[in-house]
Parts: structure tokens; C-alpha cells; sequence
């Protein structure tokens, strides 16, 4: 039996303090209290997680279209996930994902269908049928029809309200110190860990919120860009979530006049209706991310550090948060996912 093994059989009953509130720590104390662990989950900011990464989400549960350079792990826990959403969220929207691109960037779209699985090719005809929106816009475009979406601003306070159901106490502006915390506990402080995991960088991304009225989209749908992967994700109340840059950078004191034009424009290249919209929010947070880009559940003693997330947070986090509960309520462990030290 390893040492961790031994610290968290000694804990016993006592209570595991989840650090951090964003998607990952969420669905971690969800899953720890669903298998029967006495939890609590604190959070250093209000219950509007202002600094974290998850609030400026897409929040696009996308395995399929994530597999285009995912380490193999991503697609697996995020199908489980899937299942996870479906289960303890009923009402998650999972209508799948279109992708679809402008003639010139057909040679995009033939390399994605390459690299990526679960879709199929969709001719005019079945776009219309999917997205009215787009009727005669697009000539063909793949389906992922397995895959789904959040919202994050209204999906977060929905899994607080579900841990509170279950009695699981979540602190707000209450800041703990891992290193200083005696008890067992699950740290998912996100980019705040790097101190501790000097491995972890940040990569910028950018968005842009906006409203109107004059179009109509069921799912994300995706646009072949030579750069970035552009998506408009629909928001209930007529709002589309516009996204995302991935820029190797650390600086979120706002969007760049640069890619504020891309993703205003490739919105209007979807659909021109898209060009009378307003701009309700321009949003720009960090992605924490380790070397390959794959999440980490770091094991050591009586403390797990979850970590990693990068683009897959809300796709990962279900089944991250399963993998940690099955260890501690169980010892069962998941080697692709887990380091000791
Ligand atoms: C523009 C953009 C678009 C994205 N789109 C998607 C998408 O479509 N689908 C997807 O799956 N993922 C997406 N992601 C990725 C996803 O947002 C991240 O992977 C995820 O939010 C990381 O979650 P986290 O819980 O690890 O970190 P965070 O969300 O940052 O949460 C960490 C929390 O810990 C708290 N905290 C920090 N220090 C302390 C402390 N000492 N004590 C207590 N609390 C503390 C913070 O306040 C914060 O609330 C996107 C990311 C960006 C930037």
C-alpha cells in the first residue's frame, strides 16, 4: 500500500475540504459527496466566481471535436462525462455540435474530419434541417450529434444549489492555504495552484458576448478559421457566446483590437444577421494548462491537487471528479490520469 493510500484510509470520515468552486472543484465535491465522503467546498471569491477561469467558459461539452489534438485521456473521460451531465443534470442540452466552412476553407474542414471521431458529413440539406439559421449558407459541414452545452454563469450556482440540496457547506470568500490546511483535502484553485505546481502556465483566451434577435442557433456551432477553431454557442434570451482566442500569453488586461475583429467577424461570416448585433461583453481569462495539455490528479499524502483543465474544463470535470471520488471512498485508481509523489 502506498503512503497517500495509507493517509487516506487513516482520514477516515473526516471531512475533505475542496478548495476552489470553479467547474473542476464543483464537480469534485459533488462526486465525493455522492459517494457518501463528508465534504465542504470553499471558495475565496463570491458565488459569482468572478476570478476564475470558468466563468468565461464556452462551456461546450465537445469530445469529438475536442480529439483534434487531445491527448487520448481527454476523449475518454469527456464521453464519460457526457453520461455524468446526462445523469445528475437531466436538463443539459445535448444536441450536438456543427461544423461548417466557407468553400475556401474546405481543405480545413476534410483535415478536421481526419483528426477527429464521432461525426458524420452533412450536405446543405441536412444543415437546413439542423440550423435553419443556415439554410443555403453552407454546401457541407460534419455532425457530432454525442456532445453538448453549458452555460457556465447558469450551470455553476445550479451544482452550488444541487451540493446545498445534498448538504454539502460551500464557504465563499474563504481562502485557504493548502499548505497550511491540517486535514485532508482536494485543491482546485486552477491557475492560483501554479505556485505549488510550477509546471502549470496560463494561455490567454477571448471572447465576445453578444445579443440579437434576428438569429436563431439550437447548438455551437463551429467555423473552420485558417488560426483558431471559432465557435458561436447559443445562450438562452437571444445571446451567443462567441469564441475563443488561444494565445500563449498571460495577459488578461483585455481583449486585443486584433482578435476582437476576428470573432466579431467570423460571427458575421456565419451570418450576416450576426453584424447588427450588440456587444454586450468582451471577456479574456487564462486556461490552466501543464506541457501536454492533458489534466493531472497529483496525489500526495492526505492532499490531491486537480489541475490542468486547459479547453476541457467542463467537459473533464464530471469525470475527474469521479476518478477522485472512487480513490478516496474506494482507493480505485485511474494511472492514466494520477501521479504519487
Ligand atoms: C475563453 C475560454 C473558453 C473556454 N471554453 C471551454 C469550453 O467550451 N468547454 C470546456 O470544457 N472548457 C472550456 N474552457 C476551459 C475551462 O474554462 C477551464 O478548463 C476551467 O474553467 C478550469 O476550471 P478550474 O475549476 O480548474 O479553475 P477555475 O475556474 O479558475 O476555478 C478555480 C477556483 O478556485 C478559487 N480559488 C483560487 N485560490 C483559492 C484559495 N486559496 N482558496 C479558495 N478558493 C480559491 C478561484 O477563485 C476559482 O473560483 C474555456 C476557457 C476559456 C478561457
Amino acid at each position: 500500500m502506498r503512503n497517500s493510500d495509507e493517509a487516506w484510509a487513516r482520514a477516515g470520515s473526516q471531512e475533505v475540504a475542496v478548495i476552489g468552486a470553479g467547474i473542476c472543484g464543483t464537480w469534485t465535491a459533488l462526486m465525493l459527496s455522492e459517494a457518501g465522503v463528508p465534504v465542504a467546498l470553499h471558495e475565496r471569491d463570491g458565488p459569482d466566481l468572478m476570478g476564475s477561469t470558468s466563468r468565461w467558459a464556452g462551456g461546450m461539452l465537445a469530445p469529438g471535436c475536442e480529439s483534434d489534438g487531445a491527448e487520448p485521456v481527454v476523449i475518454r473521460l469527456g464521453r464519460r462525462s457526457i453520461d455524468l451531465w446526462r445523469r445528475h443534470l437531466p436538463e443539459t442540452a445535448l444536441l450536438g455540435s456543427l461544423v461548417v466552412s466557407h468553400p475556401r476553407d474546405r481543405g480545413d474542414l476534410d483535415r478536421f474530419a481526419r483528426q477527429t471521431s464521432g461525426h458524420r458529413q452533412v450536405g446543405e440539406s441536412e444543415i437546413a434541417e439542423l440550423e435553419p439559421a443556415l439554410a443555403g449558407r453552407f454546401r457541407t459541414g460534419l455532425f457530432f450529434p454525442d456532445e453538448g452545452h453549458v452555460e457556465p454563469r447558469a450551470v455553476l450556482p445550479a451544482l452550488h444549489a444541487e451540493l446545498q440540496r445534498r448538504g454539502v457547506p460551500i464557504r465563499f470568500g474563504a481562502a485557504v492555504d493548502p499548505a497550511a490546511a491540517a486535514g485532508p483535502l482536494v485543491d482546485c484553485r486552477g491557475l492560483s495552484a501554479r505556485a505549488d505546481l510550477p509546471e502549470l502556465r496560463g494561455v490567454k483566451g477571448e471572447t465576445a458576448l453578444v445579443a440579437t434577435d434576428e438569429v436563431t442557433l439550437r447548438r455551437p456551432v463551429r467555423l473552420m478559421h485558417p488560426r483558431w477553431p471559432l465557435y458561436v454557442v447559443p445562450r438562452p434570451g437571444g445571446r451567443f457566446l462567441i469564441g475563443a482566442s488561444t494565445i500563449e500569453s498571460e495577459d488578461v488586461s483585455g481583449v486585443s483590437v486584433r482578435s476582437a475583429l476576428e470573432l466579431l467577424t467570423a460571427a458575421y461570416t456565419l451570418h450576416p444577421a450576426f453584424g447588427e448585433a450588440r456587444i454586450l461583453e468582451l471577456g479574456t481569462a487564462l486556461r490552466p494548462a501543464y506541457p501536454d495539455h492533458a489534466p493531472r490528479i497529483a496525489v500526495s499524502g492526505s492532499k490531491i491537487s486537480v489541475n490542468g483543465l486547459y479547453r476541457h474544463g467542463f467537459l473533464l470535470a464530471p469525470a475527474l471528479g469521479e476518478v477522485v471520488a472512487n480513490y478516496v471512498a474506494s482507493g480505485l485508481r485511474d494511472n492514466e490520469v494520477m501521479r504519487w509523489s
